[in-house]
């Protein structure tokens, strides 16, 4: 049978890419945050031969994704130079836009921060004065230093449009509804802006830089303005059909509750979120007070509200309940600012999802505090994007029909 003409060179083509994209994705698996390795020694790791390696870690290197330490950094008698994940070479900014303040810092490809610098500002309820806000604090980030700035990663609370890259619902930050945050604040900077779900962001920290590392099962649950939920599945992100799974924080647990930004009622995050918990206590108080206020009064024993978390904990474990019993997470990671109250009241939680949740699936799963912040989740998306466009991991590969394997070796 005839070949058909040319089809032989298209894919010789076609698959040293490919191949050079999966011995990447090998390195960068084997050089985790904080490890420095030379190129032997990812070699010996990964079981890829040495010649290999070397390409691998030269496109790396090109991508600004790794960085070769300094001569005089390597260990005296061992002339090898080590590798490591790009810090002080290349740095990327993370934006994380929430319903009262706006946070913007940098950080290493390591995810790990490379500046003290946090900016931190009001959220404008105009649109427009929003992305020119977080335009000017990235470059005033960017602008500290001069290190190549690789991207920025935006996180933002509410349902993205992964395909379409929109913000399409935030009950708690509804001016971005209908806006592209990362193409508009792309559009006024020289570098990619990538838009991440805040919980799913927290998520893939958690994973890279947190307490989930090694874990393929796990939960994570955000408690803070409202309450979202991501779910790592075999060590891949579940997002839906179109991306908007996780979203506990709009179920409805009590029929006839207060409205909800979503336009429901009754939702989990009216009665189990910071902002249910600031309400509370205003009423009780007859007072406006925000969240932050709420924890300074209990901190300094000024008002302790023990009726208010009592009802909110007993809320938050019908959600925590229900996770374990739909997903049986190896962990669930739970994030929120009202646990920082005292050890009793994450204890006092985890007590009440006992009492909700099958034995069995309660016996196996961890449910701990989370370590990954909220920056860290901005970082985390945008170095993501980065690894993903030099090494894709295997879920973005079988997402767009490059491969069905997850995973290359075991
Ligand atoms: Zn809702």
């Amino acid at each position: 049978m005839l070949r058909r003409p040319g089809s032989g060179t298209r894919s010789s083509i076609a698959q040293p890419a490919l191949l050079g994209k999966l011995n990447a994705y090998q390195v960068l698996r084997v050089l985790q945050p904080g490890q420095e390795l030379s190129r032997a020694e990812i070699a010996r790791s990964s079981g890829i031969s040495a010649p290999t390696v070397s390409r691998a870690v030269e496109s790396l290197l090109q991508a600004g994704l790794l960085e070769e330490m300094d001569a005089r950094e390597a260990v005296p008698g061992r002339p090898a130079r080590k590798l490591r994940l790009a810090r002080i070479s290349a740095q990327v900014v993370g934006v994380v836009i929430d319903a009262e303040e706006c946070t913007v810092s940098v950080a290493g490809l390591d995810g790990r921060a490379t500046s003290e610098t946090v900016i931190r500002f009001a959220t404008p309820p105009d649109y427009d004065e929003l992305i020119s806000d977080c335009v000017a604090a990235v470059g005033r980030c960017t602008s500290a230093s001069n290190i190549t700035t690789l991207g920025v990663g935006i996180s933002v609370p509410g349902l993205i449009d992964a395909r379409n890259n929109m913000s399409i619902l935030s009950p708690n930050v509804p001016q971005t509804n209908g806006h592209s945050p990362a193409a508009d604040i792309g559009a006024l900077l020289p570098y990619p802006c990538v838009m991440i779900h805040e919980t799913q962001g927290l998520c893939l920290a958690e994973s890279r830089y947190g307490a989930a590392r090694g874990r393929d099962d796990f939960a994570l649950l955000d408690i803070s303005t409202g309450i979202g939920l991501s779910v790592m599945d075999g060590g891949r992100i579940l997002s839906g059909h179109s991306g908007l799974a996780g979203e506990i924080g709009h179920i409805t647990v009590d029929l006839h509750g207060r409205q909800c930004g979503c336009g429901n009622k009754g939702c989990l995050e009216t009665v189990a979120s910071d902002t249910a918990m600031a309400r509370q206590v205003g009423a009780k108080l007859n007072c406006h007070v925000t969240i932050e206020q709420v924890l300074a009064m209990a901190r300094s024993g000024e008002y302790w509200p023990e009726e208010e978390l009592s009802g909110l904990l007993d809320y938050l474990a019908i959600g925590v309940a229900a996770i374990v019993n739909l997903f049986n997470p190896g962990a669930i990671f739970i994030y929120g600012r009202l646990f920082e109250l005292s050890d009793r009241v994450f204890q006092d939680l985890i007590e009440r999802v006992r009492q909700r949740t099958l034995p069995p699936s309660f016996a196996d799963c961890d449910i701990v505090r989370a370590q990954a912040n909220k920056l860290q989740a901005a970082h985390a998306g945008i170095i993501e994007h980065l690894v993903d466009s030099v090494a894709p991991s295997f879920s973005a590969m079988s997402s767009s029909g490059t491969t069905k394997d997850r995973k290359p070796h075991h």
